[in-house]
């Protein structure tokens, strides 16, 4: 796959419209502006579009998210380099390349095999340095954990508690709950003494978290 000056050209259009929807954090922007999305993307026709903000399908029945949406996850997360990162639903990979480029070290857990084979190499070629495991993010990583923050990117019907678990004290959780057309997305903070306090942001459009019996024991 190549990225051309084309792409670059259309890439940073999508940055300004990223801008102007009242993304304002530079550090996301670059990541956006440096990072080949096409190239998340298995389908090849899409490829001209690939620099609109919408949702594309990447196979197996799942999307990669919005450019927008992945932004707002993004700074609602509140980045630093270093921090430790578990991503439920890697799908595509490209949250989780933004997150590793923003010096995160990213955990990165997917259910659906066939996603999880066709972008574990995807991100190694990229020299994307991730950790990617395939199994069930109700659960989470708990031999990984804490995290300083954990980020769900698929609509989940209630916060699981084995998440909340995970996060450090002073660690933040953003999720979209929901199980109808529309999750609200809730940014949580596990405060010092373990306690948490949750707030909304606004309506958002995902694939639903999925359980799975093979995983369940
Ligand atoms: N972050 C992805 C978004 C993919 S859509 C990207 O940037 O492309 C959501 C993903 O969550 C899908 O790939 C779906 O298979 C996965 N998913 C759904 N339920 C899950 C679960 N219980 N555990 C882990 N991943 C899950």
């Amino acid at each position: 796959m190549i990225d051309t000056y084309r792409h670059k050209g259309q890439r940073k259009k999508l940055v300004e419209v990223l801008r102007k929807k009242g993304i304002s954090d530079e550090k996301i922007l670059n990541a956006i502006n440096e990072l080949p999305r096409h190239f998340f993307i298995p389908d090849s026709a899409l490829h001209q579009y690939a620099y609109e903000d919408q949702a594309f399908p990447i196979g197996a029945g799942q999307t990669i998210s919005q450019p927008y949406t992945v932004a707002f996850q993004t700074q609602l997360l509140e980045i630093s380099k270093g921090d430790k990162v578990l991503e439920i639903g890697t799908g595509s990979g490209y949250q989780a390349a933004v997150l590793f480029k923003l010096g995160a070290k990213v955990f990165s857990i997917e259910r659906q095999k066939a996603l999880f084979d066709k972008t574990k190499p995807l991100l190694e070629k990229m020299g994307i340095k991730i950790k990617m495991f395939f199994g069930d993010g109700y659960k989470g990583l708990p031999a990984f954990a804490p995290f300083d923050k954990i980020l769900i990117t698929a609509a989940a019907p209630y916060i699981p508690q084995d998440l909340l678990d995970q996060l450090k004290p002073g660690g933040i959780l953003v999720i979209p709950v929901g199980e109808g057309e529309t999750q609200v997305m809730k940014k949580i903070i596990k405060k010092a003494d373990g306690t948490f306090e949750e707030k909304d942001y606004g309506l958002f459009k995902f694939v639903p978290m999925l359980k799975n019996k093979a995983f369940e024991k």
